[in-house]
């Protein structure tokens, strides 16, 4: 089964906002297995629009549209596709009557206070099924045209994303006898070349399940996806080749599907009842922010520091003057007497902390753009770890805040095997 999007609004062409609907479809639609192998962004203007529908029929079984459902004018998606269907226009009763009851919910009156024409969101091509939308007023169809299928769903995400997960999935999934089902391991500390280089004869040997790895930022993820006729079956399917994968890329993963780095190593804290605190320079309290991010994080966090001058680094962490001068705020040296000042100066089990040379400007040639150092102190011992990063100012340091929470869960690991 293959499929197309369709994202309708001029505010994506203009580059106002985000096609964030195709890249979640996207995601979504390759957990079911079914192929994307394109994707169009089109203005309000029908004749584009009815353009588009009618390349992506000739190509794709499936065809999802995203926007332009709204009561205005600018709103063709829905009245291009009857034309381009070949479709009368009709009330749908049932539909309006709600639109209207959310327009008094609201003390608003449907045929006044909104747009010119409200009941244009109740009005669709004939032969369509509705496609009930909780989170706004314009419901979303789906159409079926000699074996092709055609969904229209609202532009906002917040519409657009439940109606796919609730009532899209359940009519795609009418549509094939088999089951997609998806794991998503998640690796960090190795790159995404070398994981691939790790498990490439699985990769070139794939049927089912099939394997994609996927690059992030200083993470991999690799999706295992098996075809069968139940859950049951393809978990069993995929079972060999994820522990085939666990086992070559060994610590380097650190969770499954809805992992996060800082979750994991949240939890590993409040497992251990350790206390941290965090002294942060070129990340500047996103670190912290990160662990925040874990609800429950209190049970754990002290206290996180940005201390950006050397001035702060001594007061506040106990940095020495001469550490400094000799070696440089951007050194193993500092980040050592940072990540021990952190956890003694808030009185924590664990001290982490992050200096380096986010750039643009500040580089040289013995500490060039993306050099950084993690400190980490914990248990009398502390360990620095280097890091040579590439991207602009924003990629660097959202890499650093990813390589000091792996050296958490690392430290963490390391001491579950010692013991
Ligand atoms: P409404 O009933 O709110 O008018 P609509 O279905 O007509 O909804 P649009 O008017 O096309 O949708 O878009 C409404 C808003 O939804 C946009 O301003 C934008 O914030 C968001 N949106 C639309 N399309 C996308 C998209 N492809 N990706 C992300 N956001 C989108």
């Amino acid at each position: 089964m293959t499929a197309e999007i369709i994202a309708v609004g001029t505010e994506l062409l203009l580059g106002d906002i985000l096609n964030t609907n195709a890249q979640f479809l996207s995601q979504e639609l390759a957990k079911l297995g079914v192929n994307v192998y394109c994707q169009t962004v089109v203005g309000d203007n029908a004749d584009r629009i009815y353009a588009a529908y009618e390349a992506a029929f000739q190509r794709a079984d499936i065809v999802i549209a995203t926007g332009g459902l709204g009561p205005t004018q600018d709103d063709l998606t829905k009245e291009t596709a009857a034309r381009f269907l070949g479709r009368e226009m009709r009330l749908d009763q049932a539909s309006w009557e709600k639109i209207q009851a959310f327009y008094q919910s609201m003390n608003m009156n449907a045929d006044t206070h909104t747009a010119p024409n409200s009941q244009k969101q109740a009005i669709f091509p004939e032969g369509a099924v509705i496609l009930p939308n909780d989170n706004g007023t314009a419901p979303g169809c789906c159409v079926e045209r000699e074996g092709k299928t055609l969904f229209l769903l609202p532009g906002p995400p917040n519409e657009a994303i439940p109606m796919y997960l609730n009532a899209v999935i359940p009519i795609l999934k009418t549509k094939t006898d088999a089951q997609f089902v998806s794991k998503m391991l998640k690796i960090c500390g190795v790159g995404e070349s070398a994981a691939e280089e790790m498990i490439k004869d699985l990769i070139d040997g794939q049927t089912n399940p099939t394997i994609a790895p996927y690059a992030k930022t200083s993470e991999v993820w690799i999706r295992v996806t098996a075809k069968a006729a139940d859950e049951a079956e393809a978990a069993e399917i995929m079972r060999p080749t994820l522990e085939e994968i666990r086992r070559r890329l060994g610590d380097h993963v650190y969770g499954e599907d809805e992992d996060t780095l800082e979750g994991v190593a949240v939890k590993r804290l409040l497992e251990k009842k350790l206390t941290i605190a965090c002294a942060e320079s070129c990340t500047g309290g996103a670190l912290t922010a990160k662990l925040v991010d874990c609800p429950g994080v209190s049970g754990t966090l002290l206290e996180g520091a940005v201390t950006y001058s050397n001035e702060a680094k001594m007061r506040r962490l106990n940095v020495r003057a001469e550490t400094l001068q000799k070696y440089g705020a951007v050194s193993a040296e500092t980040a050592a007497e940072m990540a021990r000042g952190a956890a003694e100066t808030a009185g924590a089990d664990i001290g982490v902390a992050t200096t380096g040379v986010a750039g643009p400007g500040g580089g040289s040639l013995k500490k060039p753009v993306g050099l950084v150092y993690l400190g980490l102190h914990y248990r009398s011992r502390t360990s620095v770890k280097e890091l040579r990063l590439a991207g602009d100012r924003q990629k660097i340091r959202a890499r650093t805040v990813v390589n000091a929470l792996d050296m958490i869960r690392r430290r963490l690991l390391e001491e579950e095997e010692e013991e």
